[in-house]
């Protein structure tokens, strides 16, 4: 397989350049920087679940006191929001409770563990997701998707880590569920693409974006 010249960028088309890290192929978009990996590394759904299913659910304190980290930085600052769409939950929905325990009304999705269609047929004041996007197999399918679930003035937080400047030997990529990798010029090409405004961004993994 010729890389150099077949593979267009999943999210916006463009062309892309090949790099290897982590002993994986990717690919970075000269357009949106996204960086992805090779179809070939996509794992099927079943590998998928098994790999999920090893995930703790007894969390520890950093995992605790990140997802407090997240609703303090990201949600509190917007007393507008009262609807919330907690997109990829997990198994333990540990934000989606925290976030319930303080007042707002919650609403959870996972592709494996809240198979719930019906949450995607409503419209939130905030959809959040919470290392989430870069277990996406297709960015363009899944944003078109998440900006039809926020209402008009609504919010869009995100929290993945972002693609350092370093890249070489980035520990976000060994995570073999891991294929889409965003920087800050990808979050840019998204508020362009689907009529975002980005209201928070610490440049390091989190973003709040507010819908127009
Ligand atoms: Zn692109």
């Amino acid at each position: 397989m010729n890389l150099n010249s077949s593979t267009k960028c999943r999210f916006c088309g463009f062309l892309t350049t090949p790099i290897t890290d982590g002993g994986f192929k990717l690919h970075k978009c000269q357009n949106c920087g996204l960086i992805f990996k090779d179809q070939i590394d996509f794992l099927n759904p079943s590998l998928e679940m098994k790999r999920y299913n090893q995930h703790s659910i007894d969390p520890d304190d950093g995992y605790l006191k990140s997802i407090n980290d997240f609703i303090s930085f990201a949600i509190v600052p917007f007393p507008e929001i009262k609807t919330i769409l907690d997109y990829g939950c997990g198994r333990i929905g540990y934000l989606g409770s925290r976030l319930s325990d303080i007042g707002y009304q919650v609403s959870e999705y996972d592709l494996y563990y809240q198979q719930n269609q019906l949450v995607l047929e409503n419209q939130y004041d905030l959809v959040c997701t919470v290392e989430v996007i870069e277990h996406f197999h297709n960015p363009k399918v899944e944003f078109a998707r998440l900006c039809q679930l926020v209402k008009t003035n609504g919010y869009l937080a995100i929290k993945t880590q972002f693609v350092p400047i370093e890249f070489k030997n980035w520990w976000y990529i060994r995570d073999t569920t891991h294929y889409s990798f965003f920087s800050n010029q990808t979050f840019v090409y998204i508020a362009a693409t689907y009529g975002l405004k980005i209201v928070l961004n610490d440049h390091i993994q989190t973003i709040v974006y507010q819908k127009k």
